[in-house]
Parts: C-alpha cells; sequence; structure tokens
C-alpha cells in the first residue's frame, strides 16, 4: 500500500478522538474531528468507533468537498469545512455530544456570561444554533450563524461544535464548553444565576486575548492577562536569602 500522506497528522487527529471519548466529552461514535491541511483538512470517517480508527479512516477532503480514499467522511464534514472556509485563523475542528452542553442545547437558549469563562466562547454569550437536522447543508448554515464572532456555539437538540487554532486548544475548548453547560446547569438548580455585565465583561474579553501568554509574547499595548504582579530581582532575592 503506498504511504499514507499526513500520517502524523492523521494520528493527531485519532489520539484527540480517543481524549474526548476519554474525558467523557463525547459518547461512543458520536463526534467528529478535523484538522487543516495545505490542501484542505483531514476528516474522520463516519461511524467509525475511535478505538477502532486507524490512520487510513482519517479522510482526506478539499474546500471544494470532495473527498479520495475508500471510506466515506463524517456526516458533518460540511459543517467543518465550512468552519475551515469561513474562518481562516480555524486550524482543527471538534464536535460533541457531550452530556449538559447536549442537554442545554435542548432548550434552544444562548447561554448568558454567568461566569467569565463564557469568554472562551469567543463572546459574551455561548450561542445556540436553530434546529437543523445532522449532516444538512441547513445545519452548517445555521452554525456559522451562531458562530459569528465566536470560536464555540451550540446545537440545537444535538450537542456543540468548537474550533482552535490546533487540535489540543479545540479539544481544550470543547472540554471548557461541556464544562461551562454543566455548572449553568447546576446554577439554575440552586437558583437564578446573576449575569455579569457588558462591562464586566468587556474587561475579561480583553485579558483574554492574552490569557496563557508570557511577557515574550505580548505586543506593546496588549491587556495584560495577570493583573498587580510585581517582577523581583532574582539576585537581590538571592542576596537576601543568603543574609538572613
Ligand atoms: P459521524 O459518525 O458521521 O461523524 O456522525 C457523528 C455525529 O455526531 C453526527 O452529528
Ligand atoms: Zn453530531
Amino acid at each position: 500500500m503506498a504511504k499514507l500522506k499526513y500520517l502524523d497528522l492523521r494520528e493527531a487527529v485519532i489520539d484527540t478522538c480517543l481524549k474526548m471519548n476519554e474525558e467523557g466529552i463525547n459518547q461512543g461514535t458520536s463526534g467528529n474531528v478535523s484538522v487543516r491541511t495545505p490542501e484542505g483538512f483531514l476528516m474522520t470517517a463516519s461511524g467509525i468507533p475511535y478505538h477502532k480508527m486507524k490512520p487510513e479512516h482519517v479522510v482526506e477532503m478539499d474546500l471544494g468537498g470532495g473527498y479520495v480514499g475508500e471510506y466515506l467522511p463524517s456526516t458533518e464534514w460540511r459543517m467543518h469545512l465550512d468552519i475551515f472556509k469561513n474562518r481562516p485563523e480555524a486550524g482543527a475542528v471538534v464536535h460533541t455530544h457531550s452530556i449538559y452542553a447536549t442537554a442545554l442545547s435542548c432548550l434552544r437558549k444562548d447561554i448568558p456570561p454567568f461566569h467569565y469563562m463564557i469568554g472562551i466562547a469567543g463572546g459574551t454569550t455561548l450561542r445556540c444554533a436553530k434546529y437543523a437536522e445532522y449532516g444538512t447543508p441547513e445545519l452548517s448554515k445555521v452554525m456559522l450563524a451562531a458562530m459569528k464572532d465566536r470560536q464555540a456555539c451550540l446545537l440545537a437538540n444535538h450537542g456543540q461544535i468548537v474550533f482552535g487554532p490546533d487540535l489540543a486548544k479545540a479539544l481544550w475548548r470543547a472540554g471548557e464548553v461541556e464544562t461551562l453547560c454543566h455548572q449553568y446547569w447546576a446554577a439554575l438548580q440552586a437558583g437564578k444565576p446573576v449575569i455579569l455585565t457588558d462591562k464586566e465583561m468587556s474587561t475579561v474579553l480583553a485579558r483574554f486575548k492574552t490569557y496563557g501568554k508570557q511577557p515574550g509574547e505580548l505586543k506593546k499595548g496588549d491587556a495584560e492577562s495577570v493583573i498587580g504582579l510585581v517582577r523581583r530581582d532574582l539576585g537581590k532575592v538571592r542576596a537576601a536569602r543568603k543574609k538572613a
């Protein structure tokens, strides 16, 4: 058999699928994962259990909706393709049927900023796309609308979909979406959650742009994600310790 193109990337896709199930944010063969390539993207095949998935089950696709090989891509290939086509910053896409995100998607409501971490969706809400049947162009259309200025959304009566610059970041975001939905559900059981204001969220969103970045990676004028820290001189600190 000819050597498979993008073997490492195919293995990274399978690894992401396995982690998705290990982390408990997906179920059985539901959900799907893709990663961008110079020619298009690599898409998990449809309906193959992840523990049985081999590199050849990760299907090469182009941005015109074409695929090569023996296996059919995921039924949701169009949502993945439309994200890669419309969102140049997307390097990988993860779709799952995680329990709490799916449960809340059945309410067909946007999740408000009850917690500042809602900012990981890219704005002040985690939107819920209108209902459309799985695998249809209509679903892709309503998903893209809900994804405007966002990197995550719920899909009504279905689940969640997110993207990131790479597979690790996309998987992380899917886990965060599930945690937020779990927390929101718990808060609703306990009472009426107080929702953060636009003003409160605006500073959070500004700081989220640099969250996880070290000083060397920050550009002039970037908001600092860590507030009020004083950097000590290591030499002086050591000298003071010696004296003590
Ligand atoms: P596939 O197995 O075709 O990827 O479908 C799973 C799914 O989640 C459909 O919405
Ligand atoms: Zn699905």
